[in-house]
């Protein structure tokens, strides 16, 4: 089975389009959300009303919990605070349904999602050393998938402990499982509704469950439509600029 894996869509519905659009296109059969479907963006409602029509497998993030009120958002920055605020008070009951009954972590026995890391699901950024051995430590399956931290990267850890982080190639292809039993991987298929290295594309993974491997890539869409209702919202304008730039 392909599986498009996607993180952090942030309620951009133009994003979002696009890159289901081109997974399905690429093969996948399947959708799998690593969190933060809401916050930042202006169409909540709507982004969560495509994945439901997509029968998409998700996961709760940090600020799809802040709108749900199950988080204080004492330690969130200015703009996300703003946003957090704006999303609670206009998403759906529908909406607010479908988000709380979403889990923190979910495993099929072979891949477990979550958002941050396995210690801290909802809150801890993988991108340290000691996070990822901890993240590995709690990782029960051959593969996990996170997001949160906006950006792609696999991470594999061997038999003998060591951890490496690898910055993917655009459409690169790589085996998560070899020979060698031991080793362990984790997939940050990067941020789909707000990219954060530099590259304003929207991005995703398709996982082939069957050959074993994952490849990365990242899809160009309108971005100037998401800008127009981040400001037609009165979300603030730091938040529309920033997509132009990819950070
Ligand atoms: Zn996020």
């Amino acid at each position: 089975m392909r599986v498009a894996l996607l993180s952090d869509v942030h309620s951009n519905l133009a994003a979002l389009e696009a890159v289901i659009e081109a997974a399905h296109k690429a093969g996948a059969e399947a959708v799998w959300h690593m969190g933060d479907l809401v916050g930042y963006g202006p169409d909540p409602d709507a982004v969560v009303a495509v994945m439901q029509a997509e029968g998409a497998e998700c996961v709760m993030g940090n600020h799809d919990a802040a709108a749900l009120g199950l988080m204080p958002i004492t330690d969130f920055n200015d703009m996300a605070k703003e946003a957090v605020l704006w999303t609670a008070a206009r998403i759906s009951e529908a909406t607010r349904v479908f988000l709380s009954a979403l889990p923190q972590t979910r495993s099929d026995g072979r891949y477990t999602c979550c958002h941050g890391t396995l210690r801290d699901p909802l809150w801890e950024y993988l991108d340290t050393y000691d996070a990822a051995r901890a993240h590995f430590d709690a990782q029960t399956t051959l593969c996990s998938i996170v997001g949160h931290t906006h950006r792609q990267i696999l991470l594999t850890r061997g038999a003998s402990g060591e951890i490496e982080a690898l910055t993917p190639e655009e459409d690169g292809v790589y085996a998560i499982a070899g020979d060698d039993t031991a080793t362990r991987y984790c997939i940050n298929p990067g941020g789909a509704g707000q990219p954060r290295d530099g590259d304003p594309r929207s991005c995703y993974a398709l996982l082939d469950t069957s050959a074993g491997s994952v490849s990365f890539h990242r899809v160009a869409y309108d971005i100037a439509t998401t800008q127009r209702r981040i400001r037609e919202a009165g979300l603030p304008e730091a938040l529309a600029e920033r997509l132009s730039i990819g950070r």
